[in-house]
């Protein structure tokens, strides 16, 4: 957790912004909730559970200045809601999402898995790639274990 804090740090002195409290702070939620997708509300109540004094204006400000270092992703699962999702180091590509049409979990996939895909946008729309956006919409493993369990009573 710290190095990567420090990681994130130098990430934001070499684009001449400072870790402030406020943005630690904010940071921090994000890396001990890294697998939830959390809108700026959720990250707000989390980061003021640990610092009262901030603001929702700073958190905002501060998940808007990450997104925009690239550190994390703004996504939007279709329910209207930007929800910010910490980008895995050393990536090139954003990771998949698996969102379960009935129980609403999103499970992540880190594996890029496109290789194939890319290669043929890339050859046939001379279109060079530079990153994507890929959410599965189906039921998930829970969910399906469940209905095969009650099929069997
Ligand atoms: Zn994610
Ligand atoms: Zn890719
Ligand atoms: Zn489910």
């Amino acid at each position: 957790m710290e190095s990567r804090i420090d990681r994130i740090k130098k990430h934001l002195h070499s684009s001449s912004y400072k870790l402030t409290p406020q943005r630690e702070a904010t940071v921090r939620v994000l890396l001990e909730n890294e697998e939830d997708h959390l809108s700026a509300e959720d990250v707000y109540l989390l980061v003021k559970d640990k610092s009262p004094e901030i603001g929702l204006a700073t958190v905002y400000r501060t998940l808007e200045l990450l997104t925009e270092l690239k550190i994390v992703d703004k996504i939007n699962f279709g329910d209207g809601v930007s929800r910010y999702d910490l980008r895995q180091e050393g990536a090139a590509h954003f990771h998949h999402h698996l969102v379960c049409i009935e129980c609403g979990a999103v499970d992540e996939i880190q594996d890029d898995l496109l290789e194939d895909v890319e290669a043929i946008v890339e050859r046939d729309w001379n279109f060079i790639i530079k990153d994507h956006r890929l959410t599965f919409h189906g039921i998930c493993h829970r969910c399906h274990d469940k209905t095969k369990e009650e099929t069997a009573k």
